[in-house]
């Protein structure tokens, strides 16, 4: 159920392969395996236990007993931010295991993973486990005759459903808030990077948490994920994916009418204006789409520029790309960008680039795979110019190193350019002139808005999007709203 692997780093681990239920590792109830394959070399790293329907139902069961029992049901809030806590320093103890397997099965780089995802996962599990005795009801004031007040409840059992590409944030993301409020977890991995969540899974064993609290499972979406999905003892569905999975979500997840919230997709406007500091815009707009290989849901993809600062806008970010983003192998430390996650993802970033040369679109860098040693579905950062609203890689996510620049006249023109679109994620307003960058955040149709930055995010804020983007927010304070039953109570103190 585990096998011994060496990453070429020269760090050594005992990776599970099982499911994780009821805080041990098992085999998938046919046996059925799923391959993880490594980005960087195209070889196959190991193979996993993926969970067909009957496995669901059995990591469905132990959450829904483990919800009961009152070895997780009589602990305190501050007893289970205890945990949490105890979860969290583990995970830093293992950062740099956790950071190398991520760098193995993801592509990311070893030194990014390491610097911000590791900590990233501390963070959020440390500050939802102090929300975890500070998150109660309130005492409503009815008149002398009446008592009224609320308490906030656990859901129940909380199934979540997380993408490839950032595997451990998106765990910790989910587990924080769902843990605080006193939920179980069915957590089901994306099935293109398993590993490092199942090496976490082995920390939360280790930290205390009682069996059957946290389950862990790899599998398909159409069967593991639906089955999830579809479970009428799961109480809430929580997902990060793409839009199209999610409007699958919320028509499967109507049926038992679950609790749900969705973090879906983008195509995040990033707008410039004549006054804005260049170079700063530059820096950011490079973070905005080139960081994480592109694979970022907020990435700000759409680059709009004031037609006075256009031409020297697309100078200064090609020299920056050309500076910034050194593609290669993910455990070197001068790289920036490793490969794309999958053979799939790279197909189809390049079918994007594909189009937007067919569409005619100036392609101003990049524009194929990358140069690179062997195999790997590297891909050269590409810059479009020139490109037309109506173009498909203005529209439409793509998911990697690929960004379209089109120019605009007025700040009217910008923010309709901008809020055409069925997404609304994530948006970033470059300008000097303090009125109107909150004019323009008042006016953009998105769930986050930088100004004179892009992307960033701290698990103190909230996270989500607007229109097709998704429905609820994750981190912050508000986070916890998606976790918690609210039930009032009434009392009557008169005759
Ligand atoms: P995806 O929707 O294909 O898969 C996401 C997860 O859903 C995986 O675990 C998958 O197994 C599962 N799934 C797939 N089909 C399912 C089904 N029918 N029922 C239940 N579960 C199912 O997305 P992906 O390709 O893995 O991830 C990329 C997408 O995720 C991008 O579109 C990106 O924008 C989005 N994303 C959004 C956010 C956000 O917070 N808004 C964050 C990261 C990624």
């Amino acid at each position: 159920m585990e096998v011994e692997l060496t990453a070429p780093n020269g760090k050594k681990w005992t990776q599970p392969l099982g499911l994780f239920i009821n805080n041990e590792f098992v085999k998938s109830s046919n046996g059925q395996t799923l391959a993880s394959i490594n980005p960087t070399t195209e070889e196959e790293i190991c193979s996993v236990f993926a969970a067909t329907a009957e496995d669901v139902d059995a990591a469905v069961a132990a959450a829904r007993k483990a919800f009961k029992d009152s070895s997780w049901k009589s602990l305190s809030g501050t007893e289970r931010g205890a945990l949490m806590t105890r979860l969290a320093d583990l995970v830093a103890e293992n950062a740099e295991t956790l950071a190398t397997i991520e760098c193995l099965d993801n592509g990311k780089p070893y030194a990014i993973a390491l610097a911000e995802n590791v900590p990233d996962v501390v963070g959020v599990l440390k500050y939802y486990a102090g929300y975890a005795d500070k998150n109660f009801g309130q005492v409503i004031d009815v008149g002398p005759d009446k008592l009224a007040y609320t308490v906030k409840e656990p859901l129940g059992v909380c199934g979540q459903i997380i993408p490839w590409n950032y595997p451990l944030d998106m765990a910790a993301w989910k587990l924080g808030p769902a843990l605080c409020c006193g939920n179980t977890v069915v957590l089901k991995l994306a099935e293109q990077t398993p590993l490092s969540v199942l090496y976490m899974a082995k920390l939360i064993k280790e930290a205390g948490f009682p069996p059957g609290v946290v389950n862990i499972i790899n599998g398909y979406g159409r069967e593991a994920g639906a089955a999830l999905v579809e479970h009428p003892h799961v109480d809430k569905i929580a997902f990060t994916g793409s839009t199209a999975t999610g409007k699958q979500i919320m028509k499967m997840a109507s049926a038992t009418m679950k609790n749900i919230t969705l973090e879906t997709g983008g195509k995040s406007p990033l707008i410039i204006f004549d006054d804005a500091d260049l170079d700063l815009a530059v820096k950011w707009s490079h973070t905005g789409i080139m960081s994480n290989m592109g694979q970022i849901c907020t990435a700000t993809s759409r680059i709009m520029v004031h037609e006075k600062v256009y031409d020297e806008f697309v100078k200064r970010f090609k020299a920056k790309v050309q500076e910034i983003s050194v593609v290669g192998d993910p455990f070197e430390e001068a790289t920036y960008q490793g490969p794309q996650v999958t053979k799939a993802q790279y197909d189809q970033v390049l079918s994007f680039i594909a189009s937007g040369k067919e569409e005619g679109a100036t392609l101003a860098m990049g524009g194929e795979p990358a140069p690179h040693k062997g195999k790997g579905f590297f891909i050269a950062p590409t810059v479009f110019t020139d490109v037309k609203p109506t173009m498909k890689i203005f529209r439409e996510e793509i998911f990697g190193p690929c960004v379209a620049v089109v120019a605009f006249k007025t700040e009217d023109e910008a923010v309709q350019m901008a809020n055409d679109t069925t997404y609304g994620l994530g948006s970033a307003v470059f300008t000097k002139d303090l009125v109107r960058a909150h004019r323009v955040a008042r006016d953009i149709e998105a769930g986050m808005v930088w100004i004179n930055s892009s992307n960033d995010s701290d698990f103190r804020v909230p996270f989500g999007g607007v229109k097709q983007s998704g429905i609820g927010r994750e981190l912050g304070e508000a986070g916890l709203a998606s976790y918690s039953n609210v039930k009032s109570i009434h009392v009557n103190m008169a005759a």
